[in-house]
């Protein structure tokens, strides 16, 4: 059975916006010795401004409408961002055949017109030719009937509290903090750097998470375990092959939160080390 005051950590636990869904993960938390954060909607805020639009041969309006028309079912904080800079309401009925791959982008037809809306993975895979996008930033190419039609830079902003989150970490004796992002390069390694991070993975598939996962898993040592922390958006593979997962729960998937072992409610990052000595004060009663 489980001790009673598994159900006082808890209950601490859930007054402060962090929700634990067994008293055993508490014993998880405790031991957490990597922990692995997704970038998007998780250390930034995933809210994306667009800062500049690039068009190839058509007007810059047309190359935004495109954009957010093809993206119009997409939930991605990408997405949102595409068509709160829209502005106008979509025409549903101009959109058809959505496809949605994740960690690359859409695909659509609108106007009766197939559009293509994501990033270089997805660029090469069509086998469409792009520009290169000179600014610091999230990059949305898009292609029409095959054939680039431009970039809109998105850009995003770490979340208030990301920075001392991963400094609280250390401060409890993590060993190892993680990103890993479907994000470019320059994108991932600038975000790593400002917060601290000691490693980052850039340019990654859902799938290709899971195996960073996997092998970051071998480097815990018998003592220890693994916290993978996203929003959920693409990655409940991820949560649960984790020691722990945990999931941000405002902007969290339902997907995610079903697949997370914790919950934090109110998004912040810096929640994680709370549940972890939590985690600790409540077994040291226990024990
Ligand atoms: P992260 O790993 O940072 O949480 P995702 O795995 O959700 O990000 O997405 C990885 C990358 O895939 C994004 O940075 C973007 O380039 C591209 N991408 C994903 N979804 C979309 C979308 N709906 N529209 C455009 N690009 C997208
Ligand atoms: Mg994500």
């Amino acid at each position: 059975s489980v001790p009673l005051s598994f159900f006082g950590g808890i209950g601490g636990a859930s007054r402060d916006g962090i929700l634990v869904k067994g008293g055993n993960y508490l014993e998880v938390l405790a031991r957490a010795e990597i922990v692995v954060f997704d970038k998007t909607g998780t250390l930034t805020k995933g809210v994306f401004n667009v800062t500049a639009i690039h068009p190839d041969d058509i007007p810059e309006a047309r190359l935004l409408e495109l954009a957010a028309l093809a993206e119009c079912y997409s939930d991605h904080p990408i997405s949102r961002s595409l068509k709160e800079a829209y502005g106008k309401d979509i025409d549903a009925s101009r959109v058809s055949g959505v496809e949605e791959l994740s960690g690359r982008g859409v695909k659509a037809v609108v106007d009766g017109r197939p559009v293509c809306a994501g990033n270089d993975k997805l660029m090469e895979e069509l086998g469409v030719k792009w520009h290169p996008c000179h600014r610091v930033g999230t990059t949305v190419h898009v292609a029409v009937d095959g054939i680039y039609a431009g970039h809109i830079v998105i850009s995003d902003e770490v979340k208030e509290d990301a920075k001392a989150a991963v400094a609280a970490l250390k401060a409890l004796g993590v060993r190892k903090t993680v990103m890993l992002t479907g994000d470019a390069k320059a994108v991932g390694e600038a975000v790593a750097a400002d917060l601290g991070l000691d490693e980052v993975h850039t340019q990654l598939l859902p799938a290709d998470k899971v195996d960073r996962v996997e092998s970051l898993l071998k480097q815990v040592s018998s003592k220890g375990a693994l916290a993978f922390v996203g929003d959920g958006i693409n990655d409940a593979p991820v949560l649960s092959r984790a020691d722990i997962g945990i999931a941000m729960g405002g902007l969290g998937s339902d997907a995610a939160i079903e697949a997370a072992d914790v919950v934090l409610m109110d998004d912040k990052p810096s929640k994680l080390s709370d549940a972890i000595s939590i985690a600790r004060r409540t077994l040291s009663i226990v024990r």
